[in-house]
C-alpha cells in the first residue's frame, strides 16, 4: 500500500533499496539499532515529507545535508529482527522509528505483522509525526498487531503546527480524528511532542490537557541542538526541562515522567561491537552514503559509514580505520 506522501517522496531523492546480503546493523538511518537493552529500534525507511523547523536529523525536502535515503526490504528486515531478538535474555519491545517517517514504508503493515509472529516480542510501537496516518493504515496496523503509536504532535493549533512541521498539508484535526480511530481499534497512544522554549510552551500545556481528557500517555521530548540538525530557539538544560514538566504535572495533575521499567525496558545483552576503535578493517562499498562525501561499506556482517571520501563506486574494496562504535553505529576513515 503506497501512501500518497511516499509516491511524492521517491521522485525527489536518491532512494537505495537495502536488501540481502547487506547487513542491517551499523547505520543510524536503516536497519536495527541495539542500545544494550531489551528494546530494539527498527528503521525500515529513512525519508520524510515534512521539514520540521527543529529537526535534529535535517530530514525532508528542505534538507541541506542528506543525499541518499534508504528503504529496507520487508522480509529481510523481519529476518534480521528475529536474529537479534533471539539473542536477547528478556522479552523484547520493538520501536519502529527512524530519521524520517518510518510508517511511509509501503510494506509497514507486513513488517508489523511479521514481527508480531515472533513470540518473544511483547510489544510493537511506531513513532510518527502523524502526517501519513490514514484510517485505512491505522486499521491495517491494528489488525497486524501494533500495540502503540508514539505521536509527535507539537501543537494543537493548525497554523502553528503547519509552521513547526514545515508542511502546509499538516492537518491537526485530521490527526486527532485518526487518534480516535486508533483508540477504538485498541492501539495505545503516547504523545511525544518536542518542547522548544519560547516557541510552543502553551501548546505543550494544551497537548497535555487534551491527552489527559483522552487518557493517553506522555513522553514529552526536549529540543536538542545537533551539529547537523536544524537550529531554532534555545536549547534548555535538562534541569529546566524537568522543572517545566513538574510545573505542568502540578497544574494538571498528570504524570509526565515515565521510567524505562514502567515500559518493561531493562539492560540486556548486546551482539557487539564487532570492531574496536582504531581497528583497521577491509570492506566493500555496498551503498551510497547518507550524507555528502560518505560511502557505506560492508564487513564482518556489519555496515560502516566511511567519511571523507568522494566518487568511489560500489564494489570497490577499501581499507578503513574505525572511529566510532557506540551502540554498533560505525564510522570510519580511510586508513
Ligand atoms: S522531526 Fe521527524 S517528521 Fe519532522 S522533519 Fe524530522 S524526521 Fe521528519
Amino acid at each position: 500500500m503506497k501512501n500518497k506522501f511516499f509516491k511524492t517522496l521517491v521522485f525527489f531523492v536518491r532512494l537505495e533499496k537495502v536488501t540481502e546480503p547487506i547487513p542491517l546493523i551499523g547505520h543510524i538511518a536503516f536497519g536495527i539499532i541495539d542500545r544494550g537493552t531489551n528494546m530494539l529500534q527498527v528503521r525500515p525507511f529513512s525519508n520524510c515529507p515534512m521539514s520540521c523547523i527543529f529537526c535534529s536529523v535535517d530530514a525532508g525536502p528542505k534538507s541541506r545535508s542528506r543525499v541518499t535515503e534508504y528503504i529496507v526490504d520487508a522480509d529481510y528486515l523481519i529476518e534480521w529482527v528475529n536474529y537479534v531478538v533471539q539473542k536477547k535474555i528478556h522479552q523484547v519491545s520493538i520501536l519502529i522509528d527512524g530519521v524520517g517517517e518510518p510508517i511511509l514504508h509501503p510494506d509497514i503493515i507486513k513488517i508489523v505483522k511479521g514481527i508480531r509472529e515472533n513470540k518473544k516480542v511483547f510489544e510493537i510501537a511506531v513513532e510518527t509525526h502523524g502526517l501519513p496516518l490514514t484510517e485505512r493504515l491505522v486499521k491495517g496496523l491494528a489488525n497486524a498487531g501494533l500495540d502503540r503509536i508514539n505521536l509527535s504532535l507539537d501543537s494543537l493549533d493548525e497554523s502553528k503546527a503547519k509552521y513547526l512541521s514545515g508542511h502546509q498539508g499538516y492537518n491537526v484535526s485530521n490527526i486527532l480524528r485518526i487518534v480516535d480511530i486508533a483508540l477504538n481499534e485498541g492501539i495505545k497512544i503516547m504523545l511525544t511532542p518536542v518542547w522548544i522554549k519560547g516557541i510552543n510552551d502553551e501548546d505543550i500545556i494544551n497537548i497535555v490537557k487534551y491527552g489527559k481528557e483522552k487518557g493517553l500517555f506522555f513522553g514529552i521530548q526536549k529540543y536538542v541542538e545537533h551539529p547537523r540538525g536544524r537550529k531554532i530557539g534555545k536549547e534548555v538544560s535538562w534541569k529546566e526541562f524537568s522543572e517545566f514538566l513538574s510545573e505542568i504535572e502540578k497544574m494538571l495533575d498528570v504524570n509526565l515522567f515515565l521510567s524505562p521499567s514502567q515500559f518493561k525496558i531493562y539492560p540486556d545483552v548486546r551482539l557487539g561491537p564487532v570492531f574496536e576503535i582504531g581497528e583497521k578493517v577491509i570492506g566493500e562499498i555496498v551503498l551510497d552514503g547518507w550524507m555528502k562525501n560518505e560511502v557505506i561499506i560492508s564487513a564482518r556482517n556489519r555496515v560502516i559509514t566511511v567519511v571523507g571520501v568522494n566518487n568511489i563506486p560500489k564494489g570497490v574494496s577499501m581499507k578503513v580505520r574505525i572511529t566510532r562504535n557506540k551502540d554498533e553505529i560505525y564510522l570510519a576513515k580511510i586508513s
